[in-house]
C-alpha cells in the first residue's frame, strides 16, 4: 500500500489542507477500481466504512490477494470536513460559495471530443485507452482557481480512467439505497445484492454534474455524440459509477461498518480484482426503479413533524407518510404517498417550513423530467 498526500490550492494566507489517497497493486495492471467516502462532509458512514475496508486491503496486499489496482479516498472533501456554523457540521456546501460539494464536476465528454474526433477506430479497447489519454491531457492543463476547484480536480484526477468507482454517501435518514446511471448498472448491480439496498435509482444524466455522474457520463456521451462516425459499440462505457447511499447519518457504527466492508470486499472480489473465492450473491432487496418515477414528499404547510413510516418501509398509493402539526391553528396535515414504492429516504429534523421535503418514496413508474437531483 502507498500513501499520496495531495495538497488543495492554499485559500488564504497561512491556510493549507491535504487530500490523502491510499493505493493498492499497480497502475495499468488489470481494473482500477476507485472508492472514496464522505464527499458531503458530514455524511459519515462511508468513512468509517473505508477505515474497515482498508483493514480488509491491507491483509489482502500482504497475501499478494491485490489483482489490479484499488484507490480509497476515505476522506474525500477536507474542505467540508472542517466547516462549522452554530456549533453544527456544514459538509454538504461550501460556505464561501453555497456551492454543493458534489455538484460541478467537469464535462468531461465535451472536454475531450474534439481531441478525440475522427481518430476513434472499431476497437472499443482502442478507443478506451484514446479517449482516457485525452482526459488525462484536459485535466493535466486545468488550472484550478479556488480551493474547491482544486478539491475537484484531484478528486477527478484519481478516479477518472476507473473501471469502476464507488462514491460512498448517506441521506439523512434511510435505507440502503444507489444512485447509478443507467448503462452502468449491469456492472453495479452484484453490488446491490451484497449490500441489501432497498432502493436502486437508475437515471441518465440527472443534472448537475454530480461526481459518479462526471466518472461514468464521458462514454456514454460520447458514444451518443460520434454515433454517426463510429462503428456501433466501439466507445464502451468504460467507467461503471455509483453513487451509495450508507442509510443514515446517525448509522455511524462499527458493526454497520463492518459490514458495509465486507459486502465491499467482496464486490471486489466479485470484480476480480481481490482474488479469492468471491462471496455467493443473496437475492436482491430491491428492483432498480427510475429516478425520474421517485417522488420527493413535499410538506405544503409548516408544523411540527410526526412521521408515520419508517426508513425502508414499502407504501402504498395513499399512505400515510407522516403528519404536520399546527398547533395555533389546531390543524393536522396528511403527507401521503402518491406512488407505490419503498420510503428509501427521509428528513432527520422534525419542524418544517412550508414547501420543505419530507423524503423519497422509490416508485416504478417515471413522472418527473429535468433536474433530478435536490440540491
Ligand atoms: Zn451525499
Amino acid at each position: 500500500m502507498q500513501r499520496k498526500d495531495h495538497s488543495l490550492l492554499s485559500p488564504s494566507l497561512g491556510s493549507f489542507k491535504t487530500l490523502t489517497s491510499f493505493h493498492f497493486g499497480q497502475a495499468g495492471v488489470g481494473q482500477k477500481i476507485y472508492i472514496q467516502a464522505s464527499l458531503h462532509a458530514e455524511e459519515l458512514p462511508g468513512m468509517l466504512a473505508a477505515h474497515h475496508l482498508l483493514r480488509l486491503l491491507e491483509a489482502a496486499d500482504t497475501q499478494g490477494a491485490i489483482k489490479g489496482e484499488i484507490i480509497v479516498v476515505p476522506v474525500a472533501n477536507p474542505i467540508g470536513l472542517a466547516q462549522r456554523l452554530d456549533h453544527r457540521s456544514m459538509g454538504r456546501f461550501e460556505l464561501g460559495t453555497s456551492e454543493n460539494f458534489n455538484r460541478n464536476f467537469p464535462d468531461l465528454a465535451t472536454a475531450v471530443l474534439p481531441a478525440v474526433r475522427g481518430k476513434l477506430g472499431a476497437n472499443p479497447a482502442d478507443n478506451t485507452r484514446l479517449i482516457r489519454a485525452a482526459a488525462a491531457q484536459h485535466i493535466a492543463q486545468w488550472q484550478p482557481q479556488t480551493e474547491l476547484e482544486s478539491q475537484r480536480k484531484i478528486l477527478t484526477g484519481l478516479a477518472f480512467d476507473a473501471d469502476v468507482v464507488l462514491d460512498l454517501h448517506c441521506d439523512f435518514e434511510a435505507a440502503v439505497h444507489l444512485y447509478t446511471e443507467t448503462p452502468c448498472w449491469p456492472v453495479i448491480e452484484p453490488l446491490s445484492h451484497l449490500l441489501q439496498a432497498k432502493a436502486v435509482l437508475l437515471a441518465l444524466d440527472s443534472g448537475g454534474l454530480s461526481f459518479d455522474e462526471a466518472m461514468s457520463g464521458p462514454w456514454w456521451r460520447l458514444a451518443k455524440a460520434l454515433e454517426a462516425e463510429v462503428p456501433a459499440g466501439a466507445i464502451a462505457q468504460a467507467c461503471a459509477s455509483v453513487t451509495v447511499e450508507l442509510r443514515g447519518e446517525g448509522d455511524v457504527t462499527h458493526d454497520l461498518a463492518k459490514s458495509d466492508a465486507q459486502a465491499l470486499f467482496g464486490y471486489l472480489q466479485h470484480l476480480g480484482v481481490v482474488a479469492g473465492t468471491p462471496p455467493a450473491l443473496p437475492a436482491a432487496a430491491c428492483e432498480a426503479t427510475p429516478l425520474a418515477g421517485s417522488q420527493t414528499v413535499n410538506a405544503p404547510v409548516p408544523g411540527v413533524v410526526a412521521f408515520a413510516a419508517l426508513p425502508g418501509q414499502h407504501l402504498r398509493v395513499g399512505d400515510l407518510v407522516a403528519e404536520i402539526i399546527d398547533p395555533i391553528q389546531n390543524t393536522v396535515y396528511a403527507a401521503r404517498s402518491e406512488v407505490d414504492g419503498v420510503l428509501f429516504a427521509r428528513i432527520c429534523k422534525r419542524y418544517v417550513t412550508a414547501g420543505e421535503k419530507l423524503g423519497n418514496i422509490a416508485g416504478k413508474t417515471p413522472f418527473r423530467t429535468g433536474n433530478l437531483l435536490g440540491a
